[in-house]
């Protein structure tokens, strides 16, 4: 059997024997009617997904909607892939959806605001300076 993404732009498939790589494949969250709709909406398919039999693939996942596998984990053994109850698919646009264009937005903000900061500092340095230094004439 294979498995196949159900994620519209995703091309990810695996035969079930594969166990050799990182990527899993996570069945839709069919008891919850509410979040599997949301599943599906992520996926982004014009056609119908059959929910009972589709998959979406771990790259749509981050590592914090994963279960902490702590048996495997004190053992140093590969960790399970257990997806938490609400999980859903959040990287669906696996090339330009990683954030990393806000987080380099934050850094410029935080570095300008680190620069006003530093101006302000040596600025009250300057005036509070028990032996200003006299410039000009
Ligand atoms: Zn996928």
């Amino acid at each position: 059997m294979t498995f196949t993404c159900s994620v519209a732009k995703c091309r990810n498939a695996k035969r079930a024997a594969e166990n050799n790589n990182d990527l899993t494949f996570h069945r839709f969250p069919v008891k919850n009617k509410t979040l599997c709709q949301v599943w599906v909406t992520r996926c982004q398919r014009k056609d119908k997904i059959n929910v009972k039999n589709a998959r979406v693939c771990s790259d749509h996942f981050v590592h914090t909607d994963y279960e902490r596998d702590l048996q495997n984990e004190l053992l140093g053994l590969p960790q399970k892939k257990i997806l938490k109850p609400e999980a859903v698919p959040r990287k669906m646009n696996l090339k330009s959806d990683t954030g990393e264009q806000n987080v380099s937005t934050r850094a410029t903000r935080m570095n300008e605001r680190a620069r006003k900061d530093l101006v302000q500092i040596l600025l009250q340095n300057e005036e509070t300076s028990d032996d200003p230094v006299k410039i000009g004439k």
